[in-house]
């Protein structure tokens, strides 16, 4: 991608102008652990399913703007109104239409990194200052007492459980206290929840008008590609949503697909189940590593956060000489030496162990 020209930048919005165009470091590899993605897919009879309903739509026609039909079914599931749901265009712009309508200059966004990097990017963008509550270095757990004393001069406050890269989880009851402890909102980003073994935040949006929670179609739904998420949250929030967004930015062959999907979840919970069960065998198998400097944290997501010697090194290794790539975080703050490894089919997750503990012996 071509720089910025410095004439270019001059005309930039000031949040923008110091920004550069988004680098996920992607390389064509056999083998691709870096985005969390559902490395299984759907199961054939679900994506056949997604294509029948995809060759039936209208395309000549813009979508439904609020996507009725899919918003209605996620409220039922939820035992919630259809006025609690609000699709979006994947999280991601869910997560920046929530600082278009409630960023801005003072109103203060606060998080607890490392988390998703997502964050502070969209807030700059807002204009909205962005304030931390580090997770503890060694295991990534909240300090619940001072995010709820912070939380009260905030606007948005941040929670992500499973949390993305380090795969903690967050109590509800702790989701709870934080929610009675601010008049601003909480974002509960629960996009790998499906892979956890706890209950959802969502049980908290009819009691608390505060409480937003965020899913997705990418992770455990293999959707990735589709682009759609959804907040639910109290009606009042959600028309704030509705107010900021771009009418038509959830397609009609997204809102489809995510239908047919939804409607075909319990085939879908045999490779979710399949995933968590990966998850711990690759936990095992990385944990065995000590004696090569490995540390992997417990994770509830689908993907393992590990520590290990020369981590740039290894993971420039792993893509070019085992053709395996996984997300480098060996320079962001707190993550000193991290890799993160998405949990993949048996097959793929041998191959990145075996690359891993040959570059290791050899270093
Ligand atoms: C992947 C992810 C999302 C949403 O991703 P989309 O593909 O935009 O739906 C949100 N939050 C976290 C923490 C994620 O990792």
């Amino acid at each position: 991608m071509a720089q910025i020209p410095d004439t270019v930048r001059a005309l930039m919005r000031p949040s923008a102008a110091e920004l550069e165009p988004y680098d996920p470091a992607f390389t064509p590899v056999e083998v691709n652990l870096s985005a969390n993605e559902n490395s299984y897919g759907l199961p054939a009879e679900v994506r056949a399913a997604v294509n029948q309903a995809l060759a039936e739509v209208p395309v000549n026609r813009y979508p439904d703007p609020l996507a009725g039909e899919l918003r209605a079914e996620i409220a039922a599931y939820y035992g919630l109104a259809h006025e609690n749901v609000i699709c979006g265009n994947g999280g991601d712009e869910l997560i920046y239409n929530i600082f278009l309508a409630f960023g801005g200059e003072s109103h203060t966004v606060l998080h607890c990194p490392p988390d998703f990097s997502v964050y502070e990017l969209y807030a700059s963008l807002a204009e909205s200052p962005c304030e931390s509550v580090w997770r503890d270095p060694a295991t990534f757990a909240i300090d619940w007492e001072k995010l709820r004393a912070r939380a009260a001069d905030a606007t948005v406050t941040i929670v992500t459980t499973p949390n993305n890269p380090t795969g903690t989880l967050a109590d509800p009851a702790e989701v709870e206290a934080l929610a009675l402890a601010t008049d601003g909102l909480v974002l509960v980003d629960e996009a790998y929840m499906e892979f956890a073994d706890m209950r959802s935040c969502a049980s908290l949006i009819s009691h608390y008008p505060n409480v937003l929670v965020l899913r997705t179609f990418s992770k455990a739904f293999a959707l990735a590609g589709a682009r759609l998420g959804y907040v639910l949250a109290d009606p009042g929030v959600v028309s704030a949503l509705a107010a900021v967004r771009q009418p038509y930015s959830v397609g009609v062959l997204s809102q489809t697909a995510a239908l047919a999907a939804w409607r075909h979840r319990p085939q879908i919970q045999p490779t979710i189940d399949e995933i968590v069960q990966q998850r711990g065998e690759l936990y095992t198998r990385l944990s065995e590593l000590g004696d090569l400097g490995v540390t992997v944290w417990p994770s509830s997501a689908n993907f393992l956060l590990v520590r290990l010697p020369h981590a740039h090194e290894v993971r420039c290794r792993l893509r070019d000489e085992h053709s395996v790539l996984v997300r480098d975080f060996s320079s962001a703050p707190g993550l000193t030496d991290c890799l993160r490894i998405t949990v993949g089919t048996p097959e793929e997750n041998k191959r990145l162990v075996d690359g891993i503990v040959s570059i290791l012996r050899e270093a």
